[in-house]
């Protein structure tokens, strides 16, 4: 079956099993086998260009795609590994049992205890600036050479993509060492001369809206960068690179557009020394590997006009889409209609806004949208969801986080679900809203 047939299925399945209710009128569905078919899609792509016995790649997820301990234990099961970026995103990773081998640390803002507790357990990390390698120093000053590999990011300043929020690689961007800035490269060369246990290069160019070509273009700076520091030291000094992550995803369709493939081949073409067998190699993929996979349900609860503008109220804002609803020029989602029974929606599409539960205006998830006129009960699909979307929420309105469902095929034509969140009880939310905790004279 195809994507889009499992996910109608998987639509009829929610409404079947009763998933949508007046407490959690909203559901994330996650399809395990997109998911697999992507990591299975990642391998092969770095695979079909490394040269025979060349060293593995370590593809370290970047939890913050999709922060779901169940998740990061799904991929680690398919041969990925996590990039985390804090202590939570760490604690997340190691609690799906994620090997300490298989963690990179990237967080702009370590902590001296993160960066201890890093480097006890032997977790990669990559320091982003003079201060933080200066701490390094001094937390290493009394140990030989630290347990796992550490390596220093640095910003090529490319220039930015279509998102500025999620460019990484402008002029004055908040990451890395600024690469162009008079003395940086000197200064590098120099950090690398003085600390032998320096072995890594880091860039990430940007995530989504960012041209393929000028991802491989900061690969290539951070190759050359490598090369020249180990031309310097007379050896391999750096031995891995890490080329980040920010394959950007088609929200248009279901096609996997740019794919990891694509990718591979330009960066092979682009910069040929990457895949000769010399350098380790690590990756930082996140929405790619997730964010077709994903799908948010909510129900539709009235529906009204106003200005002569048809409107549809349902439970799915700015709580789990806030990208879009804040940014929305630069996140469209595809919304798709089904009705109460999770029938595919049909009839003449009639331009509408379709709302979210949130008190503010722009609470909108579609504008002036031609789809099949909704009516209460119905349901809407947001597609594409898989990644910083039900995974990042938005608190906001005291809204409960919604159920997070793997969905799977159970082998007859229908679906099967596992959980991957339990949605959020009342108690848990009055809790997390500084409340008693459950039961302790809290709500009960
Ligand atoms: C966010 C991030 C990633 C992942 O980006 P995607 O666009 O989700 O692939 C990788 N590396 C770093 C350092 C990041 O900040």
């Amino acid at each position: 079956m195809e994507l889009s047939s499992r996910r109608d299925a998987a639509v009829r399945a929610v409404v079947a099993r009763r998933l949508l209710t007046d407490d959690h009128p909203l559901v994330a569905l996650l399809d395990l086998r997109a998911v697999e078919e992507a990591a299975r899609a990642l391998h092969a792509a770095f695979g079909a260009v490394l040269a025979p016995g060349g060293r593995p790649v370590l593809h370290a997820f970047a939890v913050k795609a999709a922060s779901l301990v169940p998740v990061l234990r799904l991929l680690n099961g398919l041969g990925l590994g996590c990039e985390v970026a804090g202590p939570g995103e760490l604690a997340l990773a190691r609690a799906a049992g994620v090997a300490p081998g298989r963690i990179v640390l990237d967080s702009p803002a370590k902590t001296p205890s993160e960066l201890r507790e890093a480097l006890a357990l032997g977790i990669a990390l990559n320091a982003d600036n003079p201060q933080e390698l200066a701490r390094l120093d001094d937390l290493l000053a009394t140990r030989p050479a630290p347990p796992g590999p550490v390596g220093l990011r640095i910003n090529p300043q490319l220039g930015g993509g279509s998102i500025d929020a999620m460019s990484t690689a402008t002029v004055t961007s908040k990451f890395g060492v600024p690469l162009q800035d008079p003395g940086a490269r000197a200064w590098i060369l120099a950090a690398f001369r003085d600390r032998p246990w320096l072995t890594r290069l880091h860039c990430h160019v940007g995530s989504q809206g960012m041209a393929l070509e000028r991802m491989a273009a900061g690969v290539r700076v951070t190759y050359e960068l490598a090369e020249e520091i180990n031309a310097a030291a007379g050896r391999r000094q750096v031995d891995t690179l890490d080329i980040g992550g920010g394959l950007p995803v088609n929200f248009a369709s279901d096609a996997v557009t740019p794919s990891f493939a694509d990718y591979a081949r330009l960066l092979r073409d682009a910069v040929p020394g990457l895949f000769d067998g010399r350098y380790g190699l690590v990756t930082e993929f996140g929405r790619a590997l997730l964010a077709k996979a994903g799908t948010i349900v909510a129900r539709v609860e009235y529906t009204k006009s106003a200005g002569g503008r048809p409107i549809a109220v349902t439970h799915a804002g700015a709580q789990v889409a806030v990208r879009t609803v804040f940014v929305p020029e630069s996140w469209p989602l595809r919304v798709a209609v089904y009705d109460a029974e999770g029938r595919p929606g049909t009839g003449p599409r009639v331009r509408q806004d379709v709302a979210g539960p949130c008190c503010f205006a722009g609470d909108l998830v579609a504008r002036d949208r031609p789809l099949p006129r909704l009516a209460p009960g119905d349901l809407v699909a947001l597609l594409d969801t898989g990644a910083y979307y039900f995974s990042t929420p938005f608190g906001y309105n005291a809204l409960p986080r919604p159920g997070v469902y793997g969905c799977a095929d159970d082998g007859a034509g229908g679906s099967a679900f596992s959980t991957l969140r339990r949605p959020q009880t009342t108690a848990e939310l009055i809790a997390e809203y500084g409340g008693p905790p459950a039961g302790k004279g809290g709500y009960p």
